[in-house]
């Protein structure tokens, strides 16, 4: 059992776990659920952490901590990225795993939802070192996790490769080669096609529907992109795409701007060289803080949690937030943006195309059959603007943001099957 807080309102603006439940209450309210239930659905169900052993390369034993958390199974395994960086902790943990259940919801695949991290940080570790932590905390973490129990997927600083060692290493203790225990892993170990591309890919097509809502025309959109990995990167080249004008574009590091437009590619390219958008010469360089106060139409940040706040919302220019990341904007942050009229496409809506690809990977998986990637765009197209069109209906029904109507409508679909099935006692 969880020993997570029990929250009503958000005490501390930067605890994600607090920003969840405040949201999650407000729906509530609005879905009139009990107590009780609130209580069940509130609570992460497991919560597992580890203490991960591994030989430096120097020949020095060191010890990371990672974590586990399943937030809910009702609609299915528990789903859901690893994350690997020096800030990790168990309420940021908390909180992702329960943004994985409303979000599995909110696209209505059949999944749970559940989250993992390990405490370190990547860009001081050597290839092998990754290899061994990933390993170990796999070992460590391995009875919670199986295709029709828990099945991890990539999020922050862990990729294909940290797939790949993930399933192997679960393969080897199972005695079996199981490609559905893990999504987002190489194609040649049965991942899927289009799914590196998957988030990025949701991230265009929201924002595609939410400008139409606007009455803007995506060529005369500027866009200003925080982060330029798997969902930043991948998202702003598929918006350039659509015709829109990418302004800027960050790293960890710092933000690039040209006003006239970044020639994306060209950018990820430099990007994938020199691992870092710094010494880029074709557009000025300008501090991570000043890039989110940009003049621009839309705003995506694609990189991590709490970046829109109440020290800031009121500066921010776009006329649409579209979160590539999960939680990038607090509570006090979304009263300011509702208050000035910006239209904010929900993290659990904006970024569920890498869950949905996820999903059509574990069937793929377990079919042993697999699709084109036509097949797989074409679906995940119809999944993104079919939730995107529910989302918008409830937000109204209910005269409601989009935040609060993409929870009302998670958070229902899961309070329903949890009481269809019933409590088990
Ligand atoms: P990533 O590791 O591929 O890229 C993260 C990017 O953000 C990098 O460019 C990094 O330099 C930048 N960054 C990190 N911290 C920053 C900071 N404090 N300020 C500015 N930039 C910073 O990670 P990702 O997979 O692209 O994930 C980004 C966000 O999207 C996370 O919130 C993650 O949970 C969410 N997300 C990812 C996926 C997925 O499929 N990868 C799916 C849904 C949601």
């Amino acid at each position: 059992m969880s020993t997570a807080p029990k929250v009503k309102a958000p005490m501390d603006e930067f605890n994600p776990f607090q920003a969840m439940a405040q949201r999650f209450d407000v729906a509530s309210d609005k879905l009139g659920l009990d107590e009780g239930l609130r209580e069940v659905l509130r609570t992460p169900d497991k919560e597992l952490t580890v203490a991960i052993p591994v030989m430096m390369d120097s020949g020095k034993l060191k010890v990371f901590t990672g974590y586990r958390v399943q937030h809910n199974f009702s609609r299915g395994p528990c789903k859901g990225g690893i994350r690997y960086a020096p800030d990790v902790h168990l309420d940021e943990v908390r909180a992702l795993a329960a943004w994985m259940t409303w979000k599995c919801s909110v696209v209505d695949v059949p999944f749970g939802g559940g989250k993992g991290g390990v405490i370190c940080d990547p860009r001081q570790l050597s290839k092998g070192e990754l290899e061994r932590i990933t390993r170990r905390y796999t070992t460590g973490i391995m009875d919670l996790l199986g295709p029709d129990r828990d099945v991890p997927a990539p999020d922050v600083n862990t990729n294909e490769q940290t797939m790949a060692w993930l399933m192997a290493t679960w393969s080897m203790h199972v005695r079996r080669t199981e490609p559905a225990i893990v999504t987002g892993k190489p194609l040649a170990l049965g991942g899927s096609k289009g799914r590196t591309e998957a988030t990025g890919r949701g991230v265009m097509i929201v924002t595609r529907e939410a400008l139409k809502k606007l009455g803007l025309r995506p060529e005369n959109a500027r866009v200003v992109v925080q982060g330029s990995g798997n969902v930043g990167g991948i998202g702003a080249m598929l918006l350039a795409r659509e015709g829109m004008k990418v302004v800027s574009i960050s790293d960890i590091y710092g933000a690039i701007h040209n006003e006239k437009g970044l020639d994306i590619p060209d950018v990820l390219a430099y990007l994938k060289q020199n691992k870092k958008l710094e010494g880029y010469a074709k557009a000025e360089h300008i501090p991570s803080a000043a890039q989110l106060e940009l003049d621009c139409d839309v705003l995506v940040p694609a990189a991590t949690e709490n970046q829109l706040t109440s020290k800031n919302a009121e500066r921010i220019k776009a006329k649409l937030v579209v979160e590539g990341a999960n939680g990038p904007t607090t509570v006090l942050a979304d009263q300011i943006l509702e208050r000035r009229g910006v239209m904010v496409v929900p993290d659990i809506l904006a970024n569920a195309g890498g869950v949905t690809v996820s999903y059509f990977e574990w069937v793929q998986d377990r079919a042993g059959y697999f699709w084109t990637e036509e097949v797989v765009n074409s679906r995940l197209e119809h999944v993104m603007t079919t939730s995107f069109a529910a989302v918008e209906e409830t937000a109204r029904k209910h005269n409601a943001s989009l935040r609060i109507g993409s929870y009302i409508l998670a958070v229902g679909r899961v309070a329903n099957v949890y009481q269809m099935r019933g409590t088990y006692a």
